[in-house]
C-alpha cells in the first residue's frame, strides 16, 4: 500500500481510560485508517464484472452485499442470485442459501455474524481490514469490565459489534427491533446496559423511557449529520419527507418523518406519498432507493456547515474498501476467510438467536388489520444498519 492508497479516518470514541468518564459521556477523537481502492476505467469495471460472475459460478459461491457498498457490487450481487440488504438479512440469506461459500461485501462484523449463523460455511470478505467506528470504539475487554461493574443490568448490544462483544451480551438487537426489545425488557422491570451507539441508545431511551446506561460510541458517518443545516435544507425543500437512520444525533432525528433502519428507509421511500426525500444515512443507500422508487428525487442530508471539515462525507470509508478488484482476488485465491473462535461463536449465537426468536414472535402476534397493513407498507422486515 502506498500512502495514496490510505485514508486517515477520525471518529469520536468513549474515553475508555476511565469508566466513570465513559459513563458521564466523555469521549475523545480517535484515529484509524482505511484503504482507498484504485479508480477503474469503464472497460476495467466491465471486464472485472464478467470475471467475478464466472468465479462465483466456479466456486459455487454467493455474493451478499450491504446497501452501503459500491453500486457495482450491489448490482453484481443481484444479477448473480445473491442479495443486497442490511447486515441481518445478509446473514439470514447466507445461512439459508445452499452455497457453501458466502462472499460478504460489507464490514468485518457482518462477516463474523454470517460465520456465527453459518459456522459450517466458508465466509470470505473482499478486505478483512474493513471495520466500523462502533466496533473500534467498543473493545471486548473494556466492554466486559463495564458489564462486570453493572451486574444488575441486562446487556443489550447493537449488531455493529465484534463477535467477542456479542458473546458478552444477553441480547443483540438491530436498529428496527431494538426499540421493541428494550420496550419488552423495560415492561419486565429490567434495567439496560446498552452498547455501543450512543445516538441509537438515547433515541430508544427517549422512546421507551427505559433505564439505560449507554456506552458512548458513535458511527462516524451518522454522527456528522447536522441539525441546523438540515433545518435550513428543509426550508428550501418544504415538500420533502425526511428519512433518518437513528444512529444520527437527536437534533437530526427530531426532524424526521421516518426514523428507521436501512431496509425501513428504502421501504418508506417507496411507499410514502412524496416525490422528494432528504436522506440522513450513508449515501451508498441512494443506489437502491433510486431503483426501488424510480422517478423520485433524493437529496443527501447535510454533513457539515460551510466551514466544517467533513470526515466521511456521508460515505463509510470502510464500506468503500469493498471493490471489484479485491472481490475478484478473494474469489480467485480463497484468501480473506473469516474465522470466529468456536466458544465465542456459540455464546454470540445465543444473543442473536434470542433476537431472531423475539422477531418471529412479534411478527406472529395478532394486531389490528389497519396497524399491520401500515407497518408492513413502511417497515417490511427486521433489519439493522
Ligand atoms: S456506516 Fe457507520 S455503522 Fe456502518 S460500518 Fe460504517 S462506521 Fe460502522
Amino acid at each position: 500500500m502506498t500512502p495514496q492508497n490510505i485514508k486517515t479516518v477520525e471518529f469520536e470514541k468513549p474515553n475508555l481510560g476511565a469508566e466513570a468518564q465513559a459513563e458521564a459521556g466523555a469521549s475523545c477523537v480517535a484515529r484509524a485508517w482505511a484503504k482507498v481502492p484504485p479508480a477503474l476505467t469503464p472497460n476495467e469495471r466491465s471486464a472485472l464484472k464478467t470475471r467475478i460472475k464466472a468465479l462465483l459460478k466456479a466456486r459455487n459461491a454467493v455474493l451478499v452485499a450491504h446497501y452501503y457498498v459500491d453500486a457495482d457490487l450491489q448490482d453484481l450481487a443481484e444479477e448473480t442470485g445473491g442479495c443486497v440488504s442490511d447486515s441481518l438479512e445478509m446473514a439470514r440469506f447466507g445461512r439459508d442459501h445452499p452455497a457453501q461459500t458466502l462472499v460478504v461485501a460489507g464490514v468485518r462484523f457482518m462477516g463474523e455474524t454470517a460465520k456465527i449463523l453459518s459456522p459450517e460455511k466458508t465466509i470470505l470478505m473482499p478486505d478483512l481490514d474493513a471495520t466500523c467506528s462502533l466496533d473500534l470504539g467498543c473493545p471486548a475487554d473494556q466492554f466486559a469490565a463495564f458489564c462486570d461493574a453493572h451486574p444488575d443490568r441486562t446487556v443489550v448490544v447493537y449488531a455493529n459489534t465484534s463477535a467477542a462483544v456479542k458473546a458478552r451480551a444477553d441480547w443483540m438487537v438491530t436498529s428496527s427491533i431494538g426499540l421493541k426489545i428494550v420496550e419488552h425488557l423495560h415492561a419486565k422491570g429490567e434495567k439496560i446496559l446498552w452498547a455501543p451507539d450512543k445516538h441509537l441508545g438515547s433515541y430508544i431511551q427517549r422512546e421507551t423511557g427505559a433505564d439505560m446506561l449507554l456506552w458512548q460510541g458513535s458511527c462516524l458517518v451518522h454522527d456528522e449529520f447536522k441539525g441546523i443545516e438540515l433545518d435550513l435544507l428543509r426550508k428550501d425543500h418544504p415538500n420533502a419527507k425526511v428519512l433518518v437512520h437513528p444512529e444520527s444525533p437527536a437534533n437530526v432525528v427530531a426532524q424526521a418523518d421516518v426514523v428507521g433502519s436501512t431496509s425501513q428507509l428504502i421501504a418508506a421511500a417507496q411507499q410514502l406519498d412524496a416525490n422528494e426525500f432528504i436522506v440522513a444515512t450513508d449515501n451508498g443507500i441512494l443506489h437502491k432507493m433510486r431503483m426501488a422508487a424510480p422517478g423520485k428525487h433524493f437529496i443527501e442530508a447535510p454533513t457539515a456547515g460551510n466551514s466544517a471539515t467533513c470526515k466521511s462525507c456521508a460515505h463509510c470509508p470502510w464500506m468503500a474498501m469493498n471493490a471489484l478488484t479485491n472481490l475478484a482476488e478473494v474469489l480467485e485465491t480463497g484468501r480473506n476467510e473469516i474465522h470466529v473462535d468456536a466458544d465465542i461463536g456459540r455464546r454470540a449465537y445465543t444473543c442473536i438467536d434470542r433476537m431472531l426468536d423475539f422477531a418471529a414472535r412479534e411478527k406472529a402476534r395478532v394486531r389490528p388489520v389497519a396497524d399491520l397493513a401500515k407497518e408492513q407498507a413502511l417497515f417490511g422486515g427486521v433489519g439493522p444498519a
